[in-house]
């Protein structure tokens, strides 16, 4: 039998140029950007992984559907289609739509967690965690160990460990619990999935002691695709028909169609019942807008109707991932160091086995993402230290196991050929990684800060030297 190439299933009918700049640019733009991908303009990036998150590409039938919106404050005809999709496809009876997910997390923790309360969660992530602090909660980590480990190969790293959510509920008591929030996929863990079998597990748990499960489904496509691939008696199921099932095992869930759904804008808190989704469609008005429209237009909320059901397509979501996969192999050929098994969304990079001369202190990841650019004009994004803030109690910097540097995957945006430059871009760093300096805060907000800091190098007057007498690199173009 002769091999088969895998090809994107979409052809392309606009392009969007983008532009390479010279290793001097670059130097230049990441000084102005304090080091921080997160303040680098998108015009002065090559290839943009700095998140799968709005990013995506919409197909000819979501920009049809933009057409379609109907504008009416109160009432619009996309807000009956968004809630028939998400009702047919996740199965959530109550639909509030929310500007982007962090808005339907902001109702949910409002309206859940009363100040004391504890929320355990596999794994934070940030504005999750931030806005359950903000109401007055504690998050708690419960995810298994082997999510915390790099090299481990566990197939399903983003799952609960029961014992540890048991020993929580045993400490703080049931009744302080108002909800188990699993995410699925685990962002923060590499894009690691959970079981159907171990949320199936945290429901049984959870039901008789009266606690809720949410489920963060933010990328829970991804994960039913795992699911179909890795968890036994699964194979013969449609990423659909798991997807629902997962839904199924929940009370709820805080959803940003930014990921999965294929749009620029968008999310909605789903729930089942009724008396709670009454009292989040009052406080929806306060912080989004009316529970019709929920902060976006009603073209928004039709493009995020139509891009939920292209979202569970076979074959996008095949591809979706095989591109993820393709990566994460070609940075394996190479020797780099990175989270295995590859996550749905993006590949990690191991930033603290990549760079064991810059200490923790000096935030390996953010000097990695800063180097990245540096070397090639593709943008990452940290997720680190920097990302993990500090302990609101402490005030000390909150040092994750994990040091890591994201390669987000936007979806139908970059072609195979684009992540050919990525792999070589990296591996090309790998080399010179001794030249990579570490960085110290300049400037450090109070919430997030990730996302707005800036960073000045450490001993060094770049976070990557250049190379001998090579100002400018030649493209990243091999004449072949
Ligand atoms: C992006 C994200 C959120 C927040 O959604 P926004 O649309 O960015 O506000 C919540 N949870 C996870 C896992 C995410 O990746």
């Amino acid at each position: 039998m002769s091999a088969r190439s895998w090809a994107e299933p979409w052809k392309i009918k606009v392009v969007e140029p983008i532009h390479m700049t010279s290793r001097r640019e670059r130097e230049a733009h990441l000084r102005a950007a304090g080091y921080n991908t997160f303040l680098l303009r998108s015009e002065h990036t090559y290839i943009d992984l700095l998140t799968d998150s709005g990013t995506s590409a919409m197909s000819d039938r979501q920009w049809a559907g933009m057409m379609m919106g109907d504008e009416a404050y109160a009432g619009s005809r996309n807000y009956y289609h968004l809630e028939e999709v998400v009702r047919d496809v996740y199965g959530y009876p109550e639909l509030i739509p929310t500007h982007q997910g962090r808005g339907a997390e902001h109702l949910l923790s409002k309206l859940l967690i009363r100040p004391g309360d504890h929320v355990p969660g596999n794994m934070y992530f940030t504005t999750t965690r931030l806005h359950q602090e903000l109401a007055g909660g504690t998050f708690h980590d419960v995810i298994i160990d082997e999510a915390h480990d790099p090299a481990s190969a566990h197939p399903f790293k983003g799952n609960v460990d029961l014992a540890k959510l048991d020993a929580l509920v045993k400490q703080v008591g049931a009744d302080r619990v108002p909800y188990v929030c699993v995410a699925a996929t685990v962002n923060l863990a590499g894009g690691q999935p959970i079981s159907l079998a171990n949320l199936a597990a945290v429901a049984a748990y959870c039901a008789p002691r009266g606690i809720r499960v949410i489920l963060d489904a933010t990328r829970a496509v991804e994960n039913a695709w795992f699911i179909q691939q890795r968890e036994p008696g699964q194979r013969g199921r449609t990423v659909a028909e798991i997807l629902r099932a997962l839904c199924d095992l929940t009370d709820g869930a805080t959803m940003s169609g930014k990921k999965d759904s294929l749009v620029n804008i968008g999310g909605w808190l789903g729930l089942r019942d009724a008396g709670l989704a009454a009292k989040a469609r009052n406080l929806v008005v306060v912080y989004e807008g009316l529970h019709t429209y929920g902060g976006l237009a009603g073209r928004d909320l039709e493009a995020m109707a139509i891009g939920i059901r292209e979202s569970v397509e076979e074959d996008h979501i095949r591809s979706r991932i095989g591109q993820v996969m393709y990566l994460g192999e070609r940075l394996t050929q190479a020797g780099v160091p990175i989270v295995r098994p590859v996550g749905g969304h993006a590949v990690f990079l191991d930033a603290a086995a990549m760079l064991p001369h810059i200490p923790r202190t000096e935030y390996p990841a953010q000097a990695l993402a800063a180097a990245l650019y540096a070397e090639s004009g593709v943008r990452a994004m940290e997720r680190g230290a920097v990302s993990a803030g500090r302990d609101p109690k402490t005030g000390e910097d909150r040092f994750p196991r994990l040091e890591l540097v994201r390669l987000t995957i936007p979806r139908r945006v970059y072609t195979q050929a684009h992540m050919d430059v990525v792999a070589e871009s990296v591996a090309t760093l790998f080399e010179r990684r001794e030249h990579v300096h570490g960085l110290r805060f300049t400037y450090e907000p109070e919430y997030l800060r990730f996302f707005q800091a800036t960073f000045a190098p450490v001993g060094a007057d770049v976070v990557l030297d250049a190379e001998d007498a090579a100002d400018e690199r030649a493209p990243a173009f091999a004449t072949p």
